[in-house]
């Protein structure tokens, strides 16, 4: 028996005896390319719901399958926007499609857990609205349904922990964007992709409750970041880090209830 958790790893038949025998969740993170200002990499959103997913899925014994790398686009107000170079999304229907066809397939190897761990905040609802096409298409092709969970990772933050590292700064999910959650996850889990010389300080970017179109790239910080990362720090990275491999593993036994496959 493997102990490979990343699907793209193993043989056709390793995977589908890990099916028949363990009844294994299968986890897909769903990503972005995307500024992430000039201190981290494009991949970011991509990198940390891998890491995070690896992690609860060797201790879970779930199987990773291959990311999806590229997200629904972003606004000023979450994300930065479309206008900077290097950002390369996808219109909301071609996600869709893709995270439904990926669904019917699993559905056909006789998966019958799949959890999407999305880090990228816009593509939350897309992932709802391909859970619910699935199983309406699963359904009529007369396959079993799984059982679907759709959730951005950094839900399974505490509010204490959020209290302890932010100091009480907190600003939110949409403007922490390249701020000091990611950059401190990226510090303790790829640090060798992270500038820490190039960040500046700044407050949270002071942006509308509403979008506009076309909107004002003004209002937008040049560098991308919606809030300064200083403060980052990858013992806050391992704090956050742990935290959410540890909560997404009891989320998933909750949601998919022990079984053989759960370790
Ligand atoms: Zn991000
Ligand atoms: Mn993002």
């Amino acid at each position: 028996m493997t102990t490979e958790v990343e699907m793209s790893r193993m043989s056709w038949t390793d995977y589908a005896e890990a099916i028949a025998t363990r009844d294994p969740a299968v986890l897909i993170p769903v990503g972005s390319v995307e500024q992430h200002g000039p201190h981290l990499p494009l991949a970011t959103d991509c990198l940390i719901p891998e890491a995070i997913a690896k992690a609860a899925a060797r201790r879970t014994g779930a199987i990773v399958a291959p990311t999806i790398s590229y997200g629904y686009k972003s606004v000023p107000r979450c994300g930065g926007g479309q206008h900077f170079c290097g950002t390369t999304s996808v219109d909301a229907a071609t996600l869709i499609g893709q995270l439904r066809d990926i669904v019917r397939e699993l559905a056909r190897h006789k998966v019958t857990k799949v959890s999407f761990v999305v880090g990228h905040m816009e593509n939350l609802w897309f992932v709802t609205e391909a859970c619910d096409l699935a199983l309406r298409e699963v359904k009529m092709l007369g396959l079993e349904a799984p059982r679907l969970m759709n959730v951005g990772y950094w839900e399974f933050l505490s509010k204490p922990t959020i209290e302890k590292a932010f100091d009480g700064t907190f600003p939110d999910w949409s403007l922490e964007h390249a701020g000091i959650m990611e950059t401190s996850i990226m510090l303790h889990c790829h640090p060798e992709l992270v500038k820490m010389e190039r960040l500046t300080e700044h407050g949270p970017a002071t942006l509308p409750v509403y979008d506009l179109w076309p909107y004002d790239t003004a209002q937008v910080p040049d560098t991308g970041v919606l809030n300064t990362a200083k403060g980052a720090s990858a013992a806050k990275g391992k704090l956050f880090y742990d935290e959410y491999v540890q909560s997404f593993s009891d989320a998933l036994v909750d949601a998919f209830g022990k079984s053989p496959s759960i370790r």
